[in-house]
């Protein structure tokens, strides 16, 4: 087989990146996304509220950000 192969391109130039987001008017600040994954949301120190640290998820905290997603009783956390 020779030629470069398209689909590798595109996961490799970051076509297939998955971002995250917090919708600031559901959370509560529950703060379990954080306890999930620190890397990816900050708890505010006042009132819990998440705050996303990395919006551009990478492949090794997408499982960790899926489920945050489904943790959160508000559902306030998505991505796209
Ligand atoms: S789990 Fe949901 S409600 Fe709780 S801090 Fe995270 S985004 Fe906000």
């Amino acid at each position: 087989m020779s030629g470069r192969m398209k689909n590798t391109d595109a996961i490799a130039t970051g076509e297939d990146t998955v971002k995250v987001r917090v919708d600031s008017q559901r959370c509560q600040g529950h703060t379990l996304c954080s306890i999930i994954a620190p890397e990816v949301f900050e708890p505010s120190e006042i009132d819990g509220h998440a705050t996303v640290i990395r919006e551009d998820v990478p492949p090794e905290l997408r499982a960790k950000v899926a489920e945050a997603v489904n943790t959160c009783p508000e559902r306030a956390i998505s991505t796209f």
